[in-house]
């Protein structure tokens, strides 16, 4: 994830803020943040020099009213009403102008010096007059509470508050000493009282903004750590942690006004889905944190790749150059604005395929990746985004399918054979009931003999209309769609079923091989499962030989290596399936109870010819028998192979040169040649 991404939530004005947060005259250290506190607080201070002013006015008119019930009517009572009140009326009406905010402080502490100064007037005329202004105790009293007032109330900015307080106190001092003409001993006494007035007031006033200034502070750091959250939140929203890169949401959104651009200018944009080949067997092999490492690695080259060159203008509105996202656990997207024909998304989709296949290194080991990109072209293919989305997956599950490591344009017949799938599903559903699956047995034999020594049971699908269907159409199928654990359930039946068969008619007996599917290793049922079958068919456990890949095992090694211990335990035979395709290490494979291990055909292949793989086969050969476990060559075809292999070593072997796999009655047949020990694999009744 970009880390700038962040950082423009933090001001600098709240960091210096809480590093030095107030001077003395109440004013933050940093400008910014003193201005992001006016600004917070003007509103709040506004309305308060509003209600004070007010205020104002109801205590003149009221001090008035107060006088006028005690003395009478006079002249300088009224002069007070008539001063005082104009001035309080015009600060209103300022308060009320829309650029009133921005001076408001030094004009309201203004009219506060300016009221002050004409109450000072009023009471000196008074005590001109021969009244009891300013010379008696409860006219200074009076003067001295409004300033108090002033300072506390009006005062909304400590400085201002206390520059007019100053200038109140000067005039009052002014009035008291040359004015009034008290005594000096008098004129002491009530400067007295005026300074202590004005401390108390100053302090109440300084106290009452620090406290807000100080929790201006904390609200601060608050917002901007909820900010921060927020942001990260919203982060989490559109990107993809591993990666960095947009998520589903975030494409969507960016890839809109990237089609409606092109449906106005009428040129094309081509969506190009890109997944990564066989990527779990990385995650299985190395574990997620490696795996994810791997991706974002990955989604680096991506976002390089189409930056440099063609791409760059494609999306101006954004930073990404054209819309890349990830969007699934090994899948990514890209759209391509104004593309008008297949040929350039070809060779963009040319250079994605050549960034993914530069080596890797994982856990210390270099590894070679590819990728099957899936093209869909808008708006030839789909008028919008989850229809081009949908394409573009099924042009890249079909360049999957043919092997990966290339891409596919969308075409109309896979759109069909995606329906035909969702047709297919439901038929196999219905094929599990209703006893339209059914086994096919392929020998093991030594080779050096011909003997048989085991088999493989491998489940076809008699479908009413397309006939014998092989496990290749319908197993992924089936492992997709949930259907693959009723129909092991089914094929774990039929095995023991035959075996019992076989043992009743006392057919040369000998252990059935069965492949589970990786789910089954996830379902706890699996040993009580099986131990029931041996009890209902009254069979030894030796009698069957679980078969498993790889891959199955390389997810959680730890979990399998205990279930699998448990299995052998119970007296189940554990052969390790399509041995050298997947990723799995020595060191793992030590820590399995294995009974077997199957060489890949793939690697049986060419053995004969000496290649790569010729070595390769006799390096697992070698390795096998180290670990104490018995080898079987899969897929031998030729004399030229079985020989090649016997020379290595590997006398157990499987393949179309001993026999295909056949239906039941053939594969009795085959065992009635040599029924001579069918005790072995019965318990003893
Ligand atoms: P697999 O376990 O590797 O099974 C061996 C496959 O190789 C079988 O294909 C077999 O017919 C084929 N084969 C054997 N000898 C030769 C040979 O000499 N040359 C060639 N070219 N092929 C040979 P099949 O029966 O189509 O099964 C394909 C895969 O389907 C199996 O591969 C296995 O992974 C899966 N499968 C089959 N039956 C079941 C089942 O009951 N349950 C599960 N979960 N998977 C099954
Ligand atoms: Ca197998
Ligand atoms: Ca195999």
């Amino acid at each position: 994830m970009p880390p700038s991404h962040f950082e423009h939530s933090r001001t600098p004005g709240a960091d210096a803020a809480a590093a030095l947060p107030l001077r003395l005259l109440l004013r933050f250290a940093d400008a910014a943040c003193e201005q992001r506190f006016l600004r917070h607080y003007v509103a709040f201070y506004f309305r308060f020099a509003q209600v004070s002013l007010w205020l104002g006015v109801v205590l003149v008119a009221g001090d008035f009213l107060v006088d006028r019930i005690a003395f009478g009517a006079s002249d300088a009572n009224l002069l007070r009403l008539t001063m005082a009140t104009p001035v309080l009326v015009v600060g209103l009406a300022y308060s009320l102008l829309p650029g009133a905010r921005r001076h408001w402080q030094p004009v309201m502490a203004g009219f506060v010096v300016t009221v002050a100064a004409c109450l000072f007037a009023i009471l000196v005329r008074i005590d001109a007059e021969g009244g009891t202004g300013l010379k008696s105790w409860v006219g200074v009293l009076n003067f001295t509470f409004l300033e108090f007032y002033c300072f506390v109330i009006l005062g909304v900015q400590f400085r201002h508050a206390l520059a007019a307080g100053v200038a109140i106190l000067a005039a009052f001092q002014y009035a008291l000493w040359v004015r009034a003409g008290l005594s000096p001993e008098h004129a002491a006494y009530w400067t007295y009282h005026v300074v202590t007035v004005f401390l108390l007031a100053a302090g109440i006033g300084w106290w009452r903004e620090f406290l807000l200034r100080k929790e201006f502070t904390a609200r601060v750091a608050l917002d901007d750590s909820r900010v921060a959250a927020e942001q990260r939140a919203l982060h989490l929203a559109h990107y993809d942690e591993v990666t960095g890169l947009p998520n589903r949401r975030l494409f969507a959104e960016r890839a809109l006004p990237v089609l409606q651009r092109s449906r106005r200018s009428g040129v094309g944009c081509a969506l190009l889905h890109l997944e990564i080949d066989r990527f779990s067997g990385v995650n299985d092999a190395y574990g997620r944190g490696e795996g994810d490492a791997v991706l974002a690695g990955i989604a680096q080259r991506l976002r390089a790749c189409i930056r440099s060159g063609d791409l760059a203008a494609a999306n101006p509105a954004t930073e990404e150059p054209g819309v890349l996202a990830r969007l699934g656990d090994h899948a990514f997207s890209i759209l391509i604005a104004d593309l008008d024909s297949q040929q350039p998304a070809s060779l963009v989709a040319q250079r994605l395929l050549a960034a993914v296949a530069q080596p890797v290194v994982v856990g210390a080991h270099p590894l070679v990746l590819s990728a099957s990109i899936g093209i869909s072209i808008f708006p030839g293919d789909a008028q919008d985004l989850p229809g081009l989305a949908r394409c573009a997956e099924q042009a890249a599950r079909a360049a999957g399918d043919a092997g990966g490591a290339q891409q596919r344009f969308f075409d109309e017949a896979l759109n069909a054979r995606a329906r035909e799938r969702v047709v297919l599903e439901a038929e196999l559903r219905h094929a599990i009931q209703a006893g339209q699956l059914c086994l096919h047995y392929q020998p093991k034999v030594d080779a050096r003999s011909g003997r048989l020594v085991g088999a493989e049971a491998l489940v076809r699908w008699q479908h009413p209309q397309r006939g014998l269907l092989p496990p290749g159409s319908f197993i992924a199928l089936a492992e997709e769609s949930g259907l693959i654990s009723p129909l092991t359930d089914w094929v774990l039946h039929a095995a023991c079923s035959s075996l019992r068969r076989w043992a009743d008619r006392g057919l040369y007996a000998l252990p059935l091989s069965v492949n589970l599917a990786a789910s089954s290793l996830a379902d706890a049922r699996l040993l009580d499962q099986l131990g029931s079958l041996m009890r209902q068919y009254r069979l030894r456990p030796s009698s069957l030989m679980l078969e498993l890949t790889e891959t199955m095992l390389m997810r959680d090694v730890t979990a399998a290596a205990d279930l699998l211990g448990r299995l052998s335990a119970a007296g189940f035979g554990l052969s390790l399936d399509d041995f050298g395709t997947g990723y799995s290490s020595l060191s793992h494979l030590k820590r399995l109870p294995m009974n077997e291990l199957k060489i890949d055909r793939a690697f049986v292949t060419d053995v004969a010819r000496g290649g790569r793989d010729g070595a390769l086969a006799a390096a697992i050969i070698t390795l096998g028998g180290e670990l104490g476990l018995q080898v079987v060559a899969e897929g031998v075809e030729t004399e030229e192979q079985a020989a090649f292999l016997i020379g290595r070593g590997c006398v157990l072997q499987q393949g179309y040169l001993y026999s295909r796999p056949v239906p039941q009655a053939a594969f009795e047949k085959l065992l009635e040649a040599g029924a001579t020990r069918a005790a072995e694999v019965c318990r003893p009744a």
